[in-house]
């Protein structure tokens, strides 16, 4: 079996961009915002669509889906229902990023890694909303000398699982290729040159673009497993780390900065909630 493990964001989808930002804004926390559901899902629904197409026709016979825009709200982005039958979804109480139970229900040995609606990371210039995971309150989150975002999270996951494409704004690539330099990397919307494609322009070049990177599959990387993570997570100026009198992992608080250690990549994600958890706003 061949099972192809796809992770999805939405600031990264075809068609969205400053103009309609609102079609990113998830309406279970915007109740007020229609955008999202008549227009944001059908862009991020056809650039998936255009991902399962693609492998679909190169052999793959399993997909796994992890939909993690909105994560904590229980609607999909992605309209599920349009999705081929090979499509599952990653079994989390309200798309939640666990990332080891993530990791657990997927294969021992994924055929690869596939990620799409990417966003570049908090500081990149030329984006299209630029942010770590959410800024604020995050500034950066560095993760054995990477900063890490939405991107660095799930390729870290699934280390050692070949990292085939990454589909979305132009400066998310930066990242992805930081990560596995043999990466093929996919635009759908170019801030630098004003490139702002429609789905059904985008479609076209993702269907294409992801048969030709499977073909090269024997040529992709993966990010190496780690046994020893050194991880630091800076907040913005506005935040602060409130400390626990004591905790059970290797680390320290200092300020608006906490550093830890961890023995394998899927501890090293998974204490990031732990550290979110001590994170107030300065007084
Ligand atoms: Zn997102």
């Amino acid at each position: 079996m061949k099972q192809l493990i796809v992770v999805a964001d939405m600031e990264g989808a075809s068609g969205i961009f400053e103009s309609n930002r609102e079609a990113c804004w998830h309406e279970e926390m915007y109740p007020e915002n229609k955008l999202w559901r008549s227009y944001g899902r059908g862009c991020i629904t056809s650039d998936v669509l255009a991902v399962c197409a693609a492998a679909a026709d190169m052999g793959i016979d399993d997909i796994l889906l992890f939909d993690m825009h909105f994560a904590g709200c229980r609607e999909s982005n992605i309209e599920l229902e349009k999705l081929p039958p090979m499509v599952r979804l990653f079994d989390l109480p309200d798309r939640s990023i666990l990332w080891s139970r993530i990791r657990g229900q997927a294969a021992t040995e994924p055929y690869g890694l596939i990620t799409v609606g990417q966003h570049a990371r908090n500081g990149e210039p030329n984006a299209y909303f630029p942010h770590t995971i959410h800024t604020p309150p995050i500034a950066s989150f560095y993760i054995n000398g990477i900063h890490v975002a939405e991107i660095g999270e799930s390729v870290m996951c699934f280390c050692d699982v070949p990292y085939i494409a990454n589909i979305g704004c132009a400066a998310s690539h930066r990242e992805a290729l930081e990560l596995s330099a043999n990466v093929t990397c996919i635009t759908v919307k170019d801030k630098s040159r004003h490139w702002e494609p429609s789905p059904a322009e985008t479609y076209p070049l993702i269907y294409e673009g992801v048969k030709e990177a499977l073909r090269e599959r024997e040529s992709k990387t993966a990010y190496p497993f780690s046994d020893h993570c050194v991880c630091e997570l800076d907040l913005t100026e506005g935040y602060r780390f409130d400390p626990p009198d004591s905790f059970p992992w290797k680390g320290q608080f200092r300020d608006g900065t906490a550093t830890w250690e961890a023995h394998d990549l899927e501890t090293a994600l998974s204490l990031f909630w732990r550290m979110h958890d001590h994170i107030e706003k300065r007084a």
